[in-house]
């Protein structure tokens, strides 16, 4: 990891900035995107297993809701703060857009390590960040989902305190004020491994127009965890194979392929890919040297610098975290001729199908894996065309492409509703 890490939230900004001038978008509406809509701070305090009291700090930003009720992920993680949690409200805002959902962005947090704590711990922390958090969620509201360091189970104790504190009389109806819940308690089929598949189908795009074939290519995969592992087990499926990856705690490589399944089984039995014996350690400089076909950033962002943009050997960079580029390195990238899928394209399938587990919820429905996974390849695929056809329409980045289509439904909205009073 470089030394010090930018402001995520200035990236966020760089960004919105370079795309509302590719596309025009009216400089009054630049500047509410600039900021989120509200921000919300709690301290709670929650009793530890061994008796003790701790404070904890919880945040959730709304960035904006004129498309639809704000939506995005809740992370556990010691780095949370702030400006991240803008930051990451604000992609979700434009991740939305992009595919045309009718939700706006949001994104909450608390600053703590899940990995400290146990799972009754887990428990307590959440439902009290929960009760906190109170009215400010609400299934035609603000609609938190997984995110770094939560999980489905955590999911569902968000639901049922919810459910029990705010608004027992229709209890049920309450059920989609999360998404990314387990199977057992209103979760999609399909939903866990959506973000890791969505990712494939853009690499499965990016290769067919480019008549690259899969199988025999390489790739490596920076962070293990949902996103990180589900993209792995899914790419190898087209025959490619991961020579590299690394976590938390450090970095591994075999250049003859590590079996994606086995890992995952390691890691959870063991909370690390170190030390798995079907590869051997390497450093984070090298480990961003591995000449790869494709590199899959999954871990958190700003992790791609300028040092790291000189040394990644690749022709495609696909962004499974949010914001894992850093603005002064991604014309590096260009300079070298790598290709990047922007992160509100690329890792846009766990909110697409939190939309479906949404909208199955609202309708009391349960719809079989296929159907979940059909609709979700058509709604990558068709996106993924778009943002395509804008870049090469407007010569710009697919970032920019990506942003300015979110930009343009976002503007247009604006246009039509005026602003209140
Ligand atoms: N946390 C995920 C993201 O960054 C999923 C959000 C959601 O499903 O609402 O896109």
């Amino acid at each position: 990891m470089s030394d010090q890490k930018p402001n995520p939230y200035k990236i966020a900004q760089d960004q919105l900035e370079g795309a509302a001038k590719i596309c025009g978008l009216p400089v009054a509406i630049a500047s509410i995107l600039s900021q989120p809509k509200n921000e919300l701070i709690v301290n709670f305090p929650v009793r530890m297993d061994n008796g003790e009291y701790k404070l904890f700090k919880g945040y959730r930003v709304q960035h904006n809701n004129i498309l639809g009720p704000y939506k995005g992920g809740i992370r556990y993680h010691e780095m949370v703060s702030l400006d991240e949690i803008k930051a990451l409200a604000s992609w979700m805002t434009y991740k939305c857009a992009l595919h045309d959902i009718p939700f706006g962005g949001g994104k909450g947090g608390i600053k703590f390590s899940p990995r400290d704590h146990s799972q009754s711990e887990l428990e307590r922390i959440t439902r009290r960040f929960t009760h906190a958090l109170g009215a400010n969620i609400g299934p035609e509201y603000d609609i938190p989902a997984p995110d770094v360091g939560t999980n489905g189970q955590i999911m569902v104790w968000m639901m049922d305190t919810y459910m029990n504190v705010v608004g027992f009389a229709d209890k049920n109806a309450n059920r989609r004020v999360v998404t990314g819940k387990t199977l057992a308690s209103g979760g999609s089929h399909g939903r866990e491994s959506a973000t890791g598949q969505g990712i494939v189908h853009c690499i499965t795009e990016w290769a067919r127009d480019r008549h690259f074939d899969l199988n025999g290519a390489t790739f490596s995969v920076q962070g293990f965890g949902n996103v990180g592992s589900n993209a792995s087990k899914i790419l190898a499926r087209t025959g490619a194979s991961l020579v590299a990856t690394g976590d938390w705690k450090g970095y591994i490589a075999n250049g003859d392929g590590i079996n994606p399944y086995k890992l995952g089984e390691y890691v959870a039995r063991t909370g690390s890919v170190m030390g798995y014996p079907g590869a051997r350690a390497i450093t984070r400089q090298e480990f961003f040297a591995t000449a790869v076909d494709i590199f899959i950033p999954a871990a958190l962002e700003l992790e791609i610098g300028i040092p790291e943009a000189k040394a990644l050997s690749c022709k495609l960079v696909v962004e499974g975290a949010n914001g894992p580029t850093d603005s002064v390195a991604e014309p590096i990238l260009a300079e070298k001729g790598i290709a990047l899928i922007p992160d509100i394209l690329a890792n846009s399938g766990g909110v697409v199908v939190s939309y479906y587990e949404w909208l199955q919820n609202k309708r009391s429905e349960r719809w079989d894996l296929e159907e979940v996974e059909e609709r979700l390849a058509k709604r990558m695929k068709r996106t993924y065309l778009a943002v395509n056809e804008y870049a090469a329409t407007k010569k710009c980045s697919w970032r920019n492409a990506a942003l300015c289509i979110a930009l343009d439904r976002i503007g247009k909205a604006y246009s039509e509703r005026g602003i209140f009073p």
